[in-house]
């Protein structure tokens, strides 16, 4: 691959600490095609220790309850303080909390505050390094209504980015039209990474953060999966859709229509190769059919029967706006000749399942309605599937010699997922039993 252009995108753990800007600032350098970095504001340094974004929240809370907030400042101040002189980065804090605390005083919205923290770690990553520092409000746009100004951005900040040699970039935030600052969603780091690897055309975008990659399944239900080599942003978003997370959901989008890879990497592991998400696998990478397994717990299935119903044109579509008009999005429809099923989140159907049962009474005149709650939808993901014969087979025999009884089946018509439906209480069982024989021994 050409590697002229690389954005590495390192995260909140990767830059908790002046050891870990070390490590990061190593990686950096040690591969002069990494020209732009994007940075997160400093992580948790241990499973008990509080993000410095989180404290930005607090002490913007603090200030709209009318309390004091100068103790929460001076944390963050002595963070950044013990950061910047362990780097021996030449950085004055104080006049940054300054000026927090002066426009928390004035009554600023939380996104100010917020960006701060990715705002101070990028200038003094930048002053240690020796790298120019571009601030994202100079070259990240939100629209009126708070969508990214594609467009804008992209000129803008290719413009800016393009005429250096080499800067980093706060991760999470951009402005507002009136210059006002405003945030992506939590983890928007990865968003930003993504719009500069866009902007500058990059030939990769690395996101460095503390595991190897993205795993084939859930390691809190299976032990010790493996990595995912190589992934299709297609199989990534089905996967994480079903609950696996490792990038930021926006993240892909900015990219992907420039068909720029992503590199998922670690910090802590730099060795590792990590995992590769791209449009498609290159050639010469071996893959099995399955390339993960990702579910949810909690869902519920509304069954509608009536006879003849194969022959009333609408019947779905009706069925269907009942959910949309309740403000429910179905997940997935499974359909026999005289039935339909609906599959919805368990919680969300319980909050209006009278007026939705009412309605399909009444609109639809069924013969039965049977609803079946707390089912786990598990999806088994690979784009390779399609070409391979005994899949589903291998699905079902694996889940049949677990004992576990299947209560949905749902292939998508991409043909790149099948999704099986099990009770809540069989989902850890059947998670094993998928990934033993679809990805551990295929
Ligand atoms: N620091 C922000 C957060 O904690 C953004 C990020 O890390 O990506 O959500």
């Amino acid at each position: 691959m050409n590697r002229n252009i690389v954005v590495a995108k390192f995260g909140g753990t990767s830059l908790a600490s002046s050891s870990q800007i070390k490590k990061a600032c190593a990686i950096i350098t040690a591969d002069s095609a990494r020209k732009y970095v994007v940075a997160s504001a400093p992580g948790k340094r241990t499973s008990t220790d509080i993000k410095i974004t989180d404290m930005l929240y607090k002490a913007h809370a603090q200030s709209v309850n009318g309390e004091d907030f100068s103790g929460t400042l001076n944390q963050i101040a002595e963070r950044y303080a013990k950061i910047a002189g362990e780097l021996g980065a030449d950085f004055d804090i104080d006049a940054e909390i300054r000026e927090i605390s002066d426009r928390l005083k004035a009554g600023t919205t939380a996104d100010y505050p917020a960006s701060r923290g990715e705002y101070i770690n990028s200038k003094i990553i930048a002053a240690y390094l020796g790298w120019q520092f571009v601030d994202a409000a100079e070259g990240i746009f939100f629209t009126e209504s708070g969508t990214l100004d594609e467009a804008k951005t992209f000129d803008t900040l290719g413009g800016i980015l393009k005429g250096l040699d080499r800067a980093v970039v706060p991760g999470f935030y951009g402005s507002l039209p009136d210059g006002r600052i405003k945030t992506f969603s939590r983890g928007g780091s990865d968003v930003t990474g993504s719009i500069v690897a866009r902007a500058v055309g990059a030939d990769l975008y690395e996101n460095w953060t503390d595991v190897s990659g993205m795993l084939s399944a859930d390691p809190r239900v299976v032990k010790n999966p493996r990595v995912i080599e190589h992934i299709t942003y297609t199989e990534l978003r089905e996967l994480s859709y079903m609950g696996a997370s490792v990038l930021h959901e926006d993240a892909v989008f900015p990219v992907r229509q420039a068909g720029i890879p992503i590199n998922i990497r670690n910090t802590n592991s730099p060795e590792d190769s990590g995992t590769m998400i791209s449009a498609s696998v290159p050639e010469g990478v071996k893959r099995g059919a399955v390339t993960g397994i990702a579910g949810r717990k909690g869902f519920c299935s509304v069954r509608v029967e009536k006879s003849m119903m194969n022959g009333e044109t609408g019947f779905g579509a009706k069925l269907l706006q009942i959910f949309a008009q309740k403000g429910i999005p179905f997940e997935h429809c499974p359909t026999g000749i005289d039935t339909i099923s609906v599959v919805v989140n368990g919680s969300a159907f319980d909050s209006r399942r009278d007026e939705i049962l009412r309605e399909i009474k009444s609109v639809l005149a069924p013969d039965f309605i049977t609803i079946e709650k707390n089912l786990s939808a598990i999806a088994v993901v690979g784009q390779g599937m399609v070409s391979v014969k005994g899949v589903a087979a291998k699905i079902f025999t694996a889940l049949a010699g677990a004992g576990i009884n299947i209560r949905m089946i749902d292939q998508g018509s991409d043909e790149m997922n099948i999704i099986v439906g099990v009770d809540d209480s069989d989902y850890e069982n059947a998670v094993n039993a998928l990934y033993n024989a679809m990805v551990n021994n295929a």
